[in-house]
This record gives C-alpha cells, sequence and structure tokens, in this order.
C-alpha cells in the first residue's frame, strides 16, 4: 500500500467521540441511499450536515427531513423553488447550483460521501477532500480524469481516502498491512454485465432496457451501462492505479458473473488473498464508514453451498473493447483518461436516450481519443487544465455523435 493510504490511519485514530458529521454527496442516487440507509440505522451516532442531489427535488427533500440534514443542495437552479417549498417550516437551510454544491462539500464534517455521478463531481470531490476529514470515493470519475492531481490534493489536504468501489475496497482490506513491493498483482472482478454471453451481432440490436438490466447489482444508469460494456473496469483499472499507486503491469480484470470475489491480491509468496460478500454496496459502504474499525451491515449473509460454484474467465476484449480503449488510456497517461472519460460520458448519455446503438458507445470513445490525440496529450498542471480538456473532449464526442447514429443503429 502507498503511504497515503498508511499515513491516514494516524488521522483517523483522533476521530471525535462525539456524534460524527456526515455529508453526502449525490444523496439521491443508489449509492447515496445505500448510504443513508445505514446511517439512518444508528441516527445517534450520526449528525447529517448536507445531503445534495442532481435535480430530484421531491426525494432531497424527504432524505433531509427524515435525517435530519442542516442543509440541502440541489445541483440545478431550476429545482430551488420547489426544494424550498419542499423543505418550507422546517429549520433545514436549502440552496442550488454547483457553487452551492462545493460550499456544502466544503462545510466541516469528519466524514464525506462522495457519489455524484461523472465528473460533475470533481469540483465538489475536491472540496470536500480540501476540508480535510475522511472522503468516501465513489465517483471513480475523479480518479479517471484528473487522477495525480486529484491524489495530490489528497495528500496536501492529509485527507483520508476510502474508496466505495466493491473491488478497491476489496484490494484495501485485502492489502491492508502488506508491503507495496510484496504485491505482485491486484486483479479485480467484474461480473461481465447482461452481455457477457452475446454476440457482437447479437449487442448491436441492444436495447438501454436491456442494458439497464443488470444481473448482480442495483446501480444508477451510468455505471449500470458501464457494466455492460465493461468500461467501468477500464474505468476501475485507472482507479486502482492511481489509488494504490501500482503501475499498469500490476494490475489485472477477472470476469467472474457471481460478483462474489470482490479482488483478488497476488503477494510475492505466491499467496493469492481474496475479499468476498455478497453484491450490496452496503457491505464496501460500511467499511468506508467504519474504517479503521467494523461495523454491522444489514446484508444478506453469503451461503456458498447454496451457491454451488464460483466460476472466473478471462474478459474478451474483442467483444467488449472499451477495456482496451481504457487499458490505453491508462497506458497513456497525461489527458487520456479525461478524453476517454469525457466521451464515455457524451455516449453513454446519447445511448440512454437511443441516439446511438451499444456498440457504438466505445466507438465513439474511441474516434474521440483518435481525433483528439493534442488534448490527450495535455499534461495537465491544474483542475482547471483538466476541465478544459474535460469541456474540450465532450464538445467533439458531441460533434461525432451524427456520424455514429445509424452506424450505433446497425451496429
Ligand atoms: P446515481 O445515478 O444513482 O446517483 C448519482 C447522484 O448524483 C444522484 O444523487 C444525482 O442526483 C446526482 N447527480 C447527477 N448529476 C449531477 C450533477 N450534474 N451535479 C450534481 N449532482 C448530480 O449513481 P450511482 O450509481 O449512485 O453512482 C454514483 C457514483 O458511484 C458513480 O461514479 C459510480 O460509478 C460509482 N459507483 C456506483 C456503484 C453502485 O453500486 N451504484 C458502485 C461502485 C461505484
Ligand atoms: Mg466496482
Amino acid at each position: 500500500m502507498r503511504s497515503s493510504l498508511t499515513t491516514v490511519s494516524i488521522e483517523i485514530a483522533a476521530r471525535p467521540s462525539r456524534r460524527r458529521r456526515i455529508s453526502v454527496l449525490g444523496a439521491t442516487g443508489s449509492i447515496g441511499e445505500s448510504t443513508l440507509d445505514l446511517i439512518g440505522r444508528n441516527p445517534d451516532a450520526y449528525e447529517v450536515v448536507a445531503l445534495t442531489g442532481g435535480c430530484n427535488t421531491r426525494r432531497l427533500a424527504e432524505l433531509a427531513i427524515l435525517h435530519k440534514a442542516r442543509l440541502a443542495v440541489i445541483a440545478d437552479e431550476r429545482c430551488h423553488a420547489d426544494l424550498k417549498v419542499a423543505l418550507a417550516g422546517t429549520p433545514i437551510e436549502t440552496a442550488a447550483g454547483e457553487a452551492a454544491l462545493i460550499e456544502a462539500a466544503s462545510r466541516p464534517a469528519d466524514w464525506v460521501m462522495a457519489a455524484i455521478v461523472g465528473a460533475a463531481g470533481l469540483k465538489p470531490t475536491l472540496a470536500a477532500v480540501r476540508q480535510g476529514t475522511a472522503t468516501a470515493l465513489a465517483t471513480k470519475e475523479c480518479l479517471v480524469t484528473a487522477g495525480h492531481l486529484f491524489m495530490q490534493e489528497v495528500a496536501s489536504s492529509h485527507t483520508t481516502l476510502l474508496p466505495v468501489d466493491s473491488e478497491h475496497s476489496a484490494a484495501l482490506q485485502v492489502m491492508a498491512d502488506t508491503k507495496h513491493d510484496l504485491i505482485e498483482s491486484v486483479c479485480l472482478t467484474a461480473s461481465g454485465g447482461p452481455f457477457r454471453t452475446w454476440s457482437r451481432a447479437q449487442m448491436a440490436e441492444a436495447t438501454p432496457e436491456q442494458a439497464l438490466n443488470h444481473p448482480n447489482w442495483s446501480m444508477g444508469p451510468k455505471v449500470t451501462i458501464d457494466s455492460a460494456t465493461l468500461m467501468n473496469k477500464g474505468l476501475e483499472l485507472i482507479e486502482a492505479h492511481h489509488l494504490f499507486g501500482l503501475p499498469p503491469a500490476k494490475l489485472d480484470v477477472l470476469i467472474h458473473p457471481q460478483s462474489i470475489v470482490h479482488c483478488l491480491v497476488t503477494l510475492a509468496d505466491g499467496s493469492v488473498l481474496a475479499q468476498l460478500s455478497c453484491p450490496d454496496m452496503r457491505t464496501p459502504i460500511a467499511y468506508s464508514l467504519a474504517w479503521p474499525e467494523r461495523m454491522h451491515a444489514p446484508t444478506k449473509r453469503l451461503d456458498l453451498a447454496a451457491l454451488g460454484g464460483l466460476s472466473f474467465e478471462a474478459p474478451d476484449s474483442v467483444r467488449f473493447p472499451a477495456l482496451s480503449l481504457a487499458r490505453a488510456a491508462l497506458a497513456a497517461g497525461r489527458s487520456a483518461g479525461t478524453v476517454l472519460n469525457a466521451a464515455n460520458e457524451v455516449a453513454v448519455e446519447a445511448f440512454l436516450t437511443k441516439r446511438i446503438g451499444f456498440l457504438a458507445i466505445a466507438d465513439l470513445v474511441e474516434a474521440t481519443l483518435e481525433a483528439r490525440a493534442d488534448l490527450a496529450a495535455v499534461a495537465p498542471s491544474t483542475i482547471d487544465d483538466v476541465l478544459a480538456v474535460d469541456g474540450e473532449s465532450r464538445a467533439h464526442a458531441k460533434t461525432l455523435l451524427g456520424r455514429f447514429a445509424s452506424r450505433g443503429a446497425s451496429g
């Protein structure tokens, strides 16, 4: 393990004995709801500072009342009036817009869950990191798009960064006290998604409804589509590289359809250590919430005898080219991850709104990377540099949508 995750254990040892102050960015999403489910089971232990949502005003207001939040922030400014009405008569403060999200994330808290989907989460998550306590990171796009700079901010603010992605949480649990140079490889598992056994011809006709029907996990739409293309595992390789400081050659992917084993770590003596649990994000969230201790999570317990067997297979990079694109971006470094992530966000949105077909998602990402090699080559020195590359990549990917609209539908 890199020293950042080792040093932070010293910080958390000073945890106050009063109620822990918690904020949840992306409270109305799948990870946000799972986090608040855990918090709501032990309300005396936590005090909710701020909850944020994108545009689901009704749910944000319900959650803010339920958890007695001090502040509720909606990202979409057009929804602020509705939020004010929904929270009228309560002591809960309201605000809207990006600056308000950042302000909410900056409010003193002992633990912040960063679970805004996509690069939209970068600035609020950085604000949480900079206020310098513990940040549980679900928004993998922060590391994909701004990796080194993001980790520099983590180091300089002495914050505890706790991965929430199940594979990275598993890796952290397994590697906790292992010397970095004794780790031979870290293998992230992937379910393979709903199209694991589909041919390219079948995938060419796949609808958003089919792609959203994940076999094991219940997640928000963007990460569910990323799981179907395997881009999610590619993003996770980049995430693991930055989190654990491991070179790409030590990072691997294995398809494991049951989603029980989340990560396998091979050590220098040939031992392979793994973490197993039923596919429920409340397990890794609970690990990040209680770290460095443990807490109860109300998840289904693993019954291996009932399950009968666990299977593993190599990923098929021909049927799932997104994985190779992400690997190439990881190897290229600089801003390749930023371009890849931005184009992927545009492509996933276009697929969900039926403007392009399923196979066109990876095609669009590849075409954007090819067309904007200039952007991918930028060595960013500030977060503003990252955001500029992100914006230009998105704009370029959007200009390519027309080209892929027909090709995507026919495959
Ligand atoms: P989701 O779509 O269910 O929720 C996203 C949250 O972000 C919602 O609260 C939404 O309102 C908010 N949001 C959306 N756009 C926003 C914007 N522009 N500004 C501010 N807020 C905005 O997503 P999710 O499944 O909870 O995933 C969140 C993050 O966690 C993603 O980065 C995903 O990759 C990661 N993650 C999710 C899971 C999972 O099981 N859901 C597992 C591992 C990692
Ligand atoms: Mg994951």
